[in-house]
This record gives structure tokens, sequence and C-alpha cells, in this order.
């Protein structure tokens, strides 16, 4: 999850007509978000855009430059998953250009509901959060310097798509572009193939693991973390000749990174039941029985919510898995079945 600052590479020509153009994700530990470029004989096409900030536009707008070309030839998005660091730049990209912007309806339904709550009343975004801290027995004071941490991140209203697009083949002028939607980081998140290359946006990274959470707006029958482990095997049985991911260095070897996942995934999912083998516990409290990428204490308090939503996407595995009953309360308890 947190990550150490690297530095933001150059643009480059990752492949025959396809381009890497890094946006800064300011004061952010993941640093930057990696937009691509196709070129196709239609004009230019882009996989995500980046944060909605004048740094990450600027970087947008000088690397478009460099590519040879400039943000009014911009003829479509693909957006790979909600998330403000891939949707952010789409409206300014979208008024420069006329484009097309497609994202999965899966998504686009989680985008609506954010900018009805922001347009509405920012203020319960807070308030359910607190709510739902304390079902998960977190202490006053850790609850007081998560939403501190919170508060100082404004959330912009994010843009809305105009295109649905799932699990398709799309013709972009001379470009064949299969997508693929592979829910679990977000419900609508899409990976791309072409020419041999897997775009796998935050769905498949080199060195970090993807976040997937459960946030508890969703229905009871949603699975994010099994949603997640069936697209990692989606992606599996076919190398590409590179993953061009949507953070960090690309890389090959889609098998064995998705065993290393799943692997990673089931070590965390033992470390809940050993934990609960002595009783039951609250969410909190498991959290703290599992691994981090670095000890519970020292995450950042910022990171904490998503901690806890992780955790909780485990735990609903489990739940449906008939592994665990969770009781619902102030505080949860899950336990063994
Ligand atoms: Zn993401
Ligand atoms: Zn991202």
């Amino acid at each position: 999850m947190t990550l150490p600052l690297k530095t933001q590479p150059p643009v480059e020509l990752v492949a025959p007509g396809i381009w890497m153009v890094p946006t800064v994700v300011p004061d952010n530990p993941i640093g930057w978000t990696q937009t691509y470029l196709i070129e196709s004989s239609d004009g230019p096409y882009l996989v995500d855009t980046g944060w909605n900030h004048d740094l990450a536009w600027a970087d947008l707008m000088a690397g478009l430059v460099t590519c040879g070309t400039s943000v009014e030839e911009v003829r479509g998005v693909i957006v790979t998953h909600h998330h403000p660091d891939h949707l952010g730049l789409v409206g300014r990209v979208r008024e420069a250009s006329g484009c097309w912007v497609g994202m999965h309806d899966a998504d686009t339904s989680l985008v609506k509901q954010h900018r009805e709550i922001l347009l509405d009343d920012p203020s319960v975004l807070a308030a359910e959060t607190i709510t739902l801290l304390q079902e998960a027995d977190a202490g006053p004071c850790e609850i007081d310097e998560m939403m501190d941490a919170h508060q100082a991140f404004r959330m912009e209203v994010p843009e809305l798509p105009d295109r649905h697009l799932g699990t398709q083949t799309l013709q972009l002028g001379d470009r064949r572009v299969d997508l693929q939607h592979t829910p679990g980081h977000t419900p609508g998140h899409l990976c791309l193939r072409i020419d041999g290359r897997l775009l796998t946006g935050d769905h498949l990274l080199k060195t970090i693991s993807s976040h997937v959470g459960l946030y508890g707006f969703e229905a009871d029958d949603k699975d994010p973390l099994g949603d997640y482990f069936s697209s990692l095997r989606l992606l599996t049985g076919a190398e590409p000749v590179e993953v061009l991911p949507a953070h960090r260095g690309r890389f090959t070897g889609v098998d064995a990174r998705v065993a290393e996942l799943l692997e990673h995934h089931a070590d965390r999912l033992a470390e809940i039941r050993t934990a609960l083998a002595s009783g039951p516990l609250a969410p909190w409290a498991l959290c703290r029985a599992m691994t981090w990428n670095r000890p519970w204490d020292e995450l950042p308090r910022g990171m904490l919510r998503a901690a806890l939503a992780e955790a909780m996407a485990h735990v609903r595995l489990l739940e449906r898995s008939g592994d665990v009953v969770v009781v619902r309360g102030t505080p949860t308890q899950v336990r063994l079945t």
C-alpha cells in the first residue's frame, strides 16, 4: 500500500504506436499514474488520464507533445476504472477535444453515487466513515486521527463517462483492442490487450498488491476479493509480450505474478482463521492480526480506512465460503463457524 517515493519516469514509446505518458499524483505515495496513448489511423486514443490537478494536466499536455500530437486530437479515452488517478482529468480532455470517454457501467454507477453525495452534502461521507469505524471497534483516538488525515484530502467532483465499455473488441481506426472486464480492485475494472501487450490498469502490478476492499456500501452478496481472484485467473494462460501497468514498472510473467498474489491473499486468509481460532473478534482486532507492509501501529493514519476495507474483503470471502459468521453491531463480531 504505502510506497517509497521514486522518480517519475519520462514519456516513452513502449511498443509500436503505444506511448507511456506518466502524470504526477501530487502529495500521494503512489507518485504518478502511467497513462497510455495508442496511435491509430483515426487519431490518438488514451487509456486513463491522471489526477485532476494542474501539475498532472501539465504533464499530460507536455507528454502528448512528446508523442507528436496534442490534446485537441484525442478521439477517445478508455478509463480502466473510476479511481481519481485514472478518471480525474477526463473532463479537461473531453472539453479540449470533444472525444468520447468510456468506462464500465459498474464503475460509472459508483461515480454517480459519489457525485450525488459530493454535490448534495459531503459531510455524509465523514459521518458514514465514523459509524463504520465504531462498528469495527476502532478506538476514539484512532478515529480522530484518521478523520484528521482524511480532512487534509480534498475530493473533486468526478466527471461521468459517456460510453459503457465491457468485455468486447474495439476497433480504433486500424488498431484492434480487446477489452476484458476484470472486477476486484473496482467492480468495473477493465484490462486491455493490444498487439500482444496487456494493459492492466491497477488490476495487476509488478510490485504492489492491488487494493481490494469492502467499504460497507456493497450488497451482502458482493465478494470483491473472490471477484479479484477470478479476474486474476482470467489473465493467465496467455502470456503477453509485456504487461503495461498504470503504476510502476512494466514486466513479463503474468502467470507467475498471479500465483504470487493468490498465495499472498491465501496467507492473509490463514491469518484471519488463526486469529479467530481463540474466539470471536471485532474487525479492528482482525486488522491488527493481519500482516501489512509495516507494523499496524506504524501505518499512516490515512491508510487505516483502506486497510480495514481490505481486511473486510477477506472476511467477506470467508463468510461467503461458510468459514466465518459476521454478526453486525457496535462492535461487529466475526467468528469461525
Ligand atoms: Zn485504482
Ligand atoms: Zn491507480
